[in-house]
């Protein structure tokens, strides 16, 4: 039970963790992506549920955001 192999154990908790990131990252490039072909038809900025554009403070805290601050609060969980 109490072996001394436990305390040097070659796994760490964080190795798992290895394919959520790489799910993460991939999220983010698709989100890049995105926000760069909204930059290409000039939709970049403007929120996607409304259509008004998005305060240029929400813009500079996440540069991906997709929804204006009514839409996001509108749409965030309770
Ligand atoms: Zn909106």
């Amino acid at each position: 039970m109490d072996s001394p192999a436990a305390h040097d154990a070659p796994e760490s908790p964080t190795t798992t963790d290895h394919a959520g990131l790489l799910a993460d990252a991939e999220a983010e490039l698709t989100a890049i992506n995105d926000a760069l072909h909204r930059l290409d038809d000039d939709s970049y900025g403007r929120c996607l549920s409304c259509g008004e554009l998005i305060a240029e403070s929400l813009l500079e805290a996440d540069p991906l955001v997709l929804s204006c601050i009514a839409c996001a609060a509108a749409h965030a969980p309770a």
